[in-house]
Parts: structure tokens; C-alpha cells; sequence
């Protein structure tokens, strides 16, 4: 087993400081302020040994003496080599790399470290692509998946037997139902495993919800940290990518792999990002301002029966705890539960007119969904069962609007779905 060595990259300034021009030299285009759209497929070599020499770096014949030339944007443009220096910085991570969606940067990910015959444990509840890939594609491959229970996930690895576990997989807080899981505890018991079975485990943590501005597991002890930036970092619903962060030796496979399989991000969506991660952190705390407003009056609503929201764990609670320990906010999430089951769930959702009936979340927008029979629907109705996944369920994604408007928008709403018809 090879000691691992976790790249730290710390910067003076702070990351959100860092958003507005790290990576990005205004004289490589004629001064302008902001990196120009690199929309080309293609990069022109100075001389035909150049081009020899980009080549053999590229495919790591050769080690790179200074930052390597460009060569084609399938492997590299410097839209997402800016973009990837700045998403670094949030969890101070050795490195970063784009890709087309959350669900590009997950499965690039898996095949990047297991291989046939290799497993995977996963906590459960987990976003519902991520489970289909695990449990339907997967298999096809080859590689076995193992779901833990996201509420007591040491020692459901404890008991995992099967000595070709290879990488340990958390979403946290998990979606729908905003369970935490401890990051460090879980690492603790993956370098446990590792001693045990005699190999390296990668540890991954999808961190869409929180991340990066409220949960930095890469400084948790998590290897790799990956995202929707579907959600949080794109941030305004126009686009859809995905990103990994983390250590420098375990993300250079993701890279390659990321090169043939050709899941990268495309340089327009990139720029798009680098523009919405100036925001990403007055954005985060705003709409988690506005959830804990929205949250305090759906607690008070008689007609919800039961709230997910992270700002509500009771005190002195293990949850509460994690969120403590871990965390430095709350979210913009919050999934509730309305009285009389999917018929009420479904008149509040067709009555709402501000908020969009929409899946995804983490948009400058109100979202709001239902999770049984859209987001999780592909999960098996008993594990839906014992998530937590009900007919009642809702779950909202609070935005940038007037969270008074937002409040009232849910109460009349709600007070339309007590009625007859
Ligand atoms: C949306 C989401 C994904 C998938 O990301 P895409 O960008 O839709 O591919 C993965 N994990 C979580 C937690 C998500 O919310």
C-alpha cells in the first residue's frame, strides 16, 4: 500500500476574493478585464517539436517542465484550466477538473478508480442518478455495490466483509431528506478498512448540497470532492456541468479518463461558470438566509406534518453535531412533509405561482418538487420507504426572491390544497 500524500494548495486571500481573477492573466488578451470565450476546438503549435513535446506531456511520457502548451479541447482550453484553479481554492485542493454534468464527473469518477471485480460502498439515500448508475449500470461492469445507511455509516462499513472495496462513496447531507454523515468518522473507518484489506480505498463525497461555501470535504479528510455544478456553481438553472476537486495523484486517472471519455465541460458552459462562481458565495449565503425565513414559517404551518431542514436538528443531537462540526450553514434546502399524502402534495405543488414546479435546485429561483414520484423515483418504494421518501413529501429549493413573496406564495398554496377541489 502506497502512503498517500493529500496536495494541500492554501492561498493568503480568501476563495471568494480569488473568484474575480486567479488564474487569468489580462494581458494574455490584450488587457481585457475578463478571460475572453475560447471557442476553438483546436490550438495552433509554434513549431512541429512543440507539438511532439505537448503530446508526449499530455500522455505522461514526458514530465512537464513549465505549464504544458495547449493542444486540443478535448484535453485542455482556458476556459476550464481557469475555471479548474479557482474551483480548486475552495477546499484548497490540489486540483480540480470539469465536466459535462454532475452525473460525467460521478461515473468518470467510478471508472477512473474501479475496475471489474473491485466494489463500492454507498450511502443511501443518494441522488437518484447516482443510485441508478450504481445499481443498474454497474453491475453490467462488473462492479458490486454495497448501500449503507447514511444515519449510521460507520458501522455499516465496519461490517462490510468484501476485501476488494475500493472506494467509499458519501453524499452529504443527502437528498431529499438532508441526513448527515460525519465525514471524518467516515474516513477514520476507510483508513481502518484499508489497514484491514490491505489496499487504498478512495474516498469520494458528492458535495452538491452544502458545498463548497458551507462544507469543504476535501479538508474533512475525503479524497475527492465532487459536484452538480448544475446547482450551486452554475447557480442561475442555464446550465449543466459537473466538477471534482481534490487530491492531485488520485484526480490525475479522473483527468485522463475525463480526456477519453470526453465528459469535459465545453468552453462556453465553463465561462458561464467562472462568471457565476464571482457570486457563488453572496448567492449561498443569501438563499440560506431566505431558507431559514421560510423554514420558520413552514414550522409554524398546522398542515405540515413533518420538516427536513439542517437549522432544526435538535439540540445536543448526533445530526447536530455533525452539522456543527462539519458545516457553516444551513443550506437552502428544505424538504416538508403536508398532511393527507400525495393528492394534498400535489394540489400545493399545482397551486404555487411563484415558485417553479421544477426538479434540479441550488438556482437564483424558488424550485419545488416532489420527490416520490420525480426526483427518487427510481429508487425501490422500500428504500424510499425507509428514507423517508413519502407520498407527503416536498422538497424546496429556496432562492434569491423576497423570501416574504416565497412565504407567501407557499401559504396560499397551501391553503388551496385543503380545499375540496
Ligand atoms: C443533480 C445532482 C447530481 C447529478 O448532477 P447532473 O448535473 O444533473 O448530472 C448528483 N448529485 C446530486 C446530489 C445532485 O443534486
Amino acid at each position: 500500500m502506497t502512503k498517500k500524500i493529500v496536495h494541500k494548495v492554501v492561498h493568503k486571500e480568501s476563495p471568494e476574493t480569488h473568484m474575480m481573477g486567479l488564474g487569468y492573466n489580462p494581458w494574455w488578451s490584450e488587457g481585457a478585464v475578463k478571460p475572453p470565450l475560447f471557442l476553438t476546438s483546436t490550438f495552433m503549435f509554434k513549431t512541429a517539436e512543440d507539438g511532439e513535446e505537448f503530446f508526449a506531456i499530455a500522455l505522461g511520457k514526458k514530465k512537464a517542465k513549465k505549464v504544458p502548451g495547449l493542444i486540443y479541447s478535448r484535453l485542455n482550453n482556458p476556459e476550464l484550466e481557469i475555471l479548474e484553479t479557482r474551483l480548486a481554492v475552495w477546499e484548497e485542493a490540489g486540483d480540480a477538473a470539469v465536466f459535462a454534468s454532475g452525473m460525467a464527473a460521478i461515473s468518470t469518477v467510478v471508472l477512473a478508480h474501479c475496475k471489474p471485480g473491485d466494489s463500492i460502498a454507498y450511502t443511501i439515500p443518494i441522488y437518484g442518478g447516482t443510485s441508478h448508475f450504481f445499481t443498474e449500470i454497474l453491475k453490467e461492469f462488473g462492479i458490486r455495490v454495497i448501500p449503507i445507511d447514511a444515519t449510521a455509516p460507520v458501522t455499516a462499513l465496519r461490517a462490510v466483509r468484501d476485501p476488494k472495496l475500493k472506494m467509499i462513496f458519501v453524499e452529504t447531507p443527502s437528498n431529499p431528506t438532508l441526513t448527515m454523515t460525519d465525514i471524518e468518522a467516515v474516513n477514520k473507518e476507510r483508513r481502518a478498512l484499508e489497514k484491514k484489506f490491505k489496499r487504498n480505498i478512495v474516498f469520494c463525497v458528492d458535495n452538491t448540497l452544502l458545498g463548497p461555501v458551507f462544507q469543504k470535504p476535501v479538508q474533512l479528510g475525503a479524497d475527492l470532492s465532487i459536484y452538480s455544478a448544475t446547482k450551486f456553481i452554475g447557480g442561475h438553472s442555464d446550465l449543466i456541468a459537473g466538477a471534482v476537486v481534490g487530491d492531485k495523484e488520485l484526480m490525475a486517472p479522473v483527468k485522463g479518463y475525463r480526456s477519453f471519455l470526453g465528459t469535459m465541460s465545453a468552453p462556453f458552459t465553463s465561462w458561464l461558470m467562472l462568471r457565476s462562481l464571482e457570486t457563488l458565495k453572496v448567492r449561498m449565503t443569501t438563499q440560506a438566509q431566505n431558507a431559514a425565513i421560510v423554514a420558520a414559517y413552514l414550522a409554524k404551518n398546522k398542515e405540515i406534518e413533518k420538516i427536513y431542514y439542517p437549522g432544526f436538528f435538535a439540540k445536543g443531537s448526533e445530526q447536530a453535531k455533525i452539522l456543527q462540526k462539519q458545516c457553516t450553514g444551513d443550506g437552502s434546502l428544505i424538504s416538508f412533509e403536508v398532511k393527507g399524502g400525495k393528492a394534498r402534495a400535489f394540489k400545493l405543488l399545482n397551486a404555487v405561482k411563484l415558485c417553479r414546479l421544477a426538479v434540479s435546485l441550488g438556482g437564483t429561483e424558488t424550485l419545488i418538487e416532489h420527490p416520490k414520484t420525480m426526483t427518487h423515483s427510481e429508487i425501490e418504494p422500500e428504500q424510499q420507504e425507509h428514507s423517508g421518501i413519502t407520498d407527503g413529501l416536498i422538497r424546496l429549493s429556496v432562492g434569491l426572491e423576497d423570501p416574504q413573496d416565497v412565504i407567501a406564495d407557499l401559504e396560499r398554496a397551501i391553503r388551496a390544497s385543503t380545499k375540496k377541489r
